[in-house]
């Protein structure tokens, strides 16, 4: 049954003020019909922005132990919910129960780690370098956050952002992506429902140029933080630049797996499969390129093609299917376009390469698990972000090459490297250009308490999760209290010795 889903502005469900509304249907079945959703503009944004403005006046001064008490709750009741959160991600986005649980997984695993933060958030105390002075340096909340975050984790993006914001003690306006509006609506209620003040938490439904821009661009918005892809947080980024508005990106990706000549090649298969097809290749830090020692290249790629090949193509909600469908008619033809290119660049198609069809399949944007050979590092497929089940074979002759082409593309968020040599892990450790390593492990599978983000063009510098999120949503104050009773001139007057 089709729900008709609301704003949520100053702690009240609203229509659009246009009365607007756009629909989000199943991408495994386009004649199932989600939900509708308010089709916003500048108004409601508007509206939501000096709600959250309101709030945050209030809201800054309730002591951080307690905010965290509510995410407490909120983490509880994600919990609680948890089975039915992932069947309607299922239904809207596509990717299987079994990652969407996950995906709820990682929104509750953030609201218990973030409501820690509630009796942490430390600041520093130091010495001052003047007699009878005191000094120390605290974390404030910024203000009003614009959030703004992509379909491919409806859950956990938004509650890595949102956790953050609200325990730092912030008031933040959520635009979703469009293709995923149910499961942040199903978000913010529980918020509601946990007990944010009305205003705290907002959430503006509609597209990225009538709602995202009037986000990025309102005076009252203090901080934006995106993710999504590199083209439109460029455009963000110069928004922000331009008013001087503090700003965190996390974007695209082009993640490599090396596999070396001494790896267990059983394990790299495994996490090659995961990384490349999981969530149907639509994560930012999927497995994109494998780039394989030349003793192990033949083996390797038979087995991968192999196992690659009984991947169960279906519908996310049925059981045994591994390979959701992506996630609208436009991504499936972005990724099809891709494959028409590394065909005519001369890369060999293994596998895969077409729409996966043929009875229930039809009625979704399926597509087949693709594998790609004798892919060069400098072709297009190997170096543009595809975000679908695509996934190109580089061969190499050398560690130090391997090393060399995984670097070789302008994104550094996710990597992985396979082998048994400590001495080649540690210098991988240390010479991959990337926000994230694994070592035997796949490219994917992040955990909420490190820090994840990129270097190079998959961001600005900044990190989620992990503590270090706290430097995003929070800004320092540096003190210095003076009891000497007198004035005292830092660098300018002498400190005798007695
Ligand atoms: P996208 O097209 O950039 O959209 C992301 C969000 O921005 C959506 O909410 C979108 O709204 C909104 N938006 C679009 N144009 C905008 C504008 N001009 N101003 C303000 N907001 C705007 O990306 P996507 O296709 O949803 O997500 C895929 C991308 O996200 C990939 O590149 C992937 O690598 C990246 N990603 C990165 C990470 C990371 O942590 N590094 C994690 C996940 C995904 P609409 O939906 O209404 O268009």
């Amino acid at each position: 049954m089709a729900e008709t889903f609301k704003n949520f502005i100053g702690g009240e469900w609203t229509d659009a003020a246009s009365g607007k509304r756009f629909e989000n249907r199943n991408p495994a079945n386009r004649d199932e019909l989600v939900g509708t959703h308010p089709d916003s503009d500048a108004g409601d944004i508007e509206r939501a922005v000096a709600a959250a403005a309101k709030a945050f006046r209030s809201w800054r001064l309730v002591p951080a132990p307690k905010r965290a008490e509510l995410l407490y709750r909120t983490g509880e009741l994600l919990a609680q919910h948890k089975e039915d959160l992932a069947q309607l991600m299922t239904r809207e986005m596509g990717k299987v129960l079994a990652e969407t649980r996950g995906d709820v997984q990682e929104g509750i695993d953030t609201a218990f780690y973030a409501a820690g933060e509630g009796r942490r958030m430390y600041g520093e105390t130091t010495n001052a370098e003047m007699p009878n002075k005191f000094a120390m340096s605290i974390r404030l909340p910024i203000g009003v956050c614009g959030l703004i975050t992509p379909w491919n984790f409806p859950m956990a993006i938004p509650t890595w952002k949102m956790f953050p914001a609200l325990v730092c003690g912030n008031a933040v306006v959520l635009k979703p992506a469009s293709d995923t509006p149910a499961t942040a609506a199903r978000l913010v209620g529980i918020l509601a429902e946990a007990g944010f003040p009305p205003g705290t938490v907002n959430l503006v439904t509609g597209g990225g140029g009538r709602v995202g821009t009037p986000l990025v661009e309102h005076s009252s918005v203090r901080l934006v933080s995106f993710t999504g892809s590199s083209e439109v947080g460029r455009a963000i980024a110069a928004t922000c630049g331009q008013k001087l508005k503090l700003c965190s990106l996390e974007l695209g990706g082009k993640n490599a797996q090396i596999v070396m000549d001494d790896a267990d090649l059983d394990l790299a298969v495994d996490g090659a499969l995961w990384g490349a097809f999981g969530t149907t290749g639509q994560r930012c830090t999927a497995t994109s390129r494998i780039i394989l020692h030349e003793a192990i290249a033949a083996t390797f790629t038979e087995r991968l093609v192999a196992r690659a090949r009984k991947l169960r193509v279906g519908d996310g909600l049925e059981p045994g299917s591994e390979v959701g469908p992506l996630v609208n008619e436009g991504q499936r033809e972005s990724v099809h376009g891709y494959v028409e290119i590394g065909k005519k660049e001369g890369a060999k198609l293994l596998m895969g390469g077409k729409p996966a069809t043929g009875g229930a399949l039809d009625r979704g944007w399926f597509y087949e698990p693709t594998v790609f050979g004798g892919v060069t590092p400098s072709m297009c497929i190997a170096q543009e972000e595809i975000f679908g089940p695509v996934v190109s074979l580089i061969t190499v002759k050398s560690f130090e090459e391997a090393i060399q082409v995984a670097n070789g593309t302008p994104y550094g968020l996710s990597s992985s490297i396979y082998t048994r040599d400590v001495n080649r892990a540690h210098v991988a450790i240390r010479d991959i250009e990337a926000g994230i390593t694994y070592v035997n492990g796949p490219t994917i599978g992040a955990e909420v308490h490190l820090p994840f983000g990129g270097v190079k063009d998959t961001g600005n510098g900044h990190r989620e999760s992990g503590k270090q999120v706290l430097d995003v949503f929070s800004e320092w104050k540096s003190v210095y209290v003076d009891y000497s009773g007198r004035l005292q001139k830092a660098q300018i007057d002498e400190v005798k010795i007695q």
